[in-house]
């Protein structure tokens, strides 16, 4: 008789949220995680609740936009504590009937994986290990990711999962196995080095329009509104040449096109790392697009790096500036940039090549005691250097050197639950949110980039994205 090869479920739950867009945004933790499953001989299935190409949803062209593309979503109602915001809460992904038929399609496992982004998304996730739940009532499921890292306590108590888990669970995964299971696998990869572990399982879904690249792990900064520091144990880079057959590999094998880096500091110990990179990618003639939803940290930007990123296809670039006070005020939350650190780069960024609508500048809109005419000196600060400035709408996150503040300044009890941390409500403002407020910056953006493009909504967090899209998604 054949032993049993036990059965993995990996699941990406749906989000519920007032707006939400594909922004190059995939689940790179639980597909590496699958991808490690599946390599040490389990079986191993995926579930997408985020699916933009489901069979039962109408015909999309996945390759428009560089792959990005808005979700499915349906209108429901907002939690309590949101009542007094005048927007539509909605969920996105696919219909819940197509869930339950894709979970009972496939044979009952032995063990689900859910993972987490945004912390203010922990009412999807509830939903959707809910949704799970019915269909297996005895299948234990595991929740991971960026939710259950940063709010542990309140994942244990309100998702439904038979377990959290916290950190990284890519080092850990095999021994998770061996407690559940009772055997363990001979370990196929080195926990401790990413350049052994196998490309995360983008095969699972069912169309792969743009792959995540992770080239390094963690900042070595350590701002006062990022999680990076926590949700990473500490800065490693991979090898360089590693990164390029990783790219080449989905390209060859999979025709993909666009890549987006998720790293929180692609440039740092550029000599060693990007430079070499960008050099083979050059030399090889490799002929896709890259996009950098993450930003970049300005004062590494030179002009041999600004070359190489437009020779080697880069397209999209985003720079860490977050705001024009270059003074006390902000060595309070980072010590990223200087003015003229900022103005040269924007140079040569722009003598390199690039086009001005290819280049923003995040700026965090709501921190605490932030005004809104500070928001909006930025902005023109901005439009004035050439390039586009982009709003980061400031997210609080527990764990960060600034959540004390926050907790202080905002007009919600932000400790009570993680659904008040949403930055579509500007939670750290004193007074009421305010539509008008946001369409008001909004407006003078569009106004001063005088380009006609619609507008892709960028989902970014605080600083360079890092709870977003950082390195910890599993
Ligand atoms: S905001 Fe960016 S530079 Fe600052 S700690 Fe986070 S990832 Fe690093």
């Amino acid at each position: 008789m054949n032993p049993h090869i036990p059965h993995i479920l990996f699941v990406n739950p749906w989000i519920h949220d007032f707006a939400a867009y594909d922004v190059w945004a995939k689940p790179y933790g639980l597909l590496s995680l699958a991808a490690i499953t599946r390599c040490h001989g389990y079986q191993v299935s995926y579930i997408d609740c985020l699916d933009r190409f489901h069979p039962r949803a109408g015909k999309t062209d996945p390759y428009i936009r560089n792959g990005r593309g808005p979700f499915r979503k349906k209108t429901i109602q907002k939690p309590g504590g949101l009542s007094d915001i005048n927007r539509t809460y909605s969920r996105y992904g696919i219909e819940p009937e197509w869930f339950r038929e894709d979970l009972s399609a496939i044979p009952k496992p032995d063990l689900i994986m859910v993972t987490s982004l945004m912390t203010y998304w922990a009412p999807g996730v509830r939903e959707t290990i809910s949704a799970i739940k019915k269909i297996f009532p005895t299948v234990p499921v595991f929740l991971g990711g960026i939710y259950a890292s940063l709010c542990y306590d309140h994942a244990c108590k309100h998702s439904g999962a038979d377990r959290v888990l916290s950190g990284s669970t890519e080092k850990t995964i095999l021994d998770i196995f061996e407690t559940y299971f009772g055997y363990r696998e001979l370990s196929l990869y080195n926990p401790d080095d990413p350049d052994t572990y196998p490309y995360p399982a983008f095969d699972l879904q069912r169309v792969i329009n743009y792959v995540p690249i992770l080239s390094s792990r963690g900042c070595p900064f350590s701002c006062a509104y990022c999680a990076s520091g926590y949700l990473n144990d500490a800065f490693t880079q991979r090898k360089p040449e590693f990164v390029v057959e990783e790219i080449k590999y989905f390209n060859t094998r999979h025709g993909v096109r666009d890549f987006a880096f998720y790293d929180d500091a692609l440039l740092v110990n550029a000599k060693s790392h990007a430079i070499p990179m960008l050099e083979q990618l050059v030399n090889d003639d490799v002929n896709v697009r890259f996009h950098l939803p993450n930003a970049l940290h300005i004062r590494e930007i030179n002009e041999e790096i600004a070359s190489l990123m437009y020779l080697a296809g880069f397209q999209t670039i985003r720079l860490g500036l977050e705001t024009v006070e270059f003074q006390e005020k902000r060595h309070q939350l980072d010590r990223k940039v200087s003015e003229k650190e900022f103005y040269d780069a924007v140079n040569v960024l722009l003598s390199a090549g690039f086009e001005k609508d290819q280049v923003g500048a995040y700026l965090l809109c709501g921190l605490p005691d932030q005004t809104t005419a500070s928001v909006e000196s930025s902005i023109r600060t901005v439009l004035k250097s050439g390039i586009t400035p982009v709003l980061s709408h400031y997210t609080p996150i527990p764990h960060t050197a600034l959540w004390p503040k926050a907790v202080l300044s905002s007009r919600y009890d932000l400790e009570a639950d993680p659904i008040y941390t949403n930055n579509a409500i500007l939670p750290c403002q004193k007074e009421p949110f305010s539509w008008e407020k946001v369409l008001y910056l909004k407006n003078i953006i569009k106004e001063g980039s005088d380009n006609n493009k619609p507008a892709i909504p960028e989902m970014v967090e605080a600083g360079c994205a890092s709870e977003k899209l950082g390195s910890t998604h599993n």
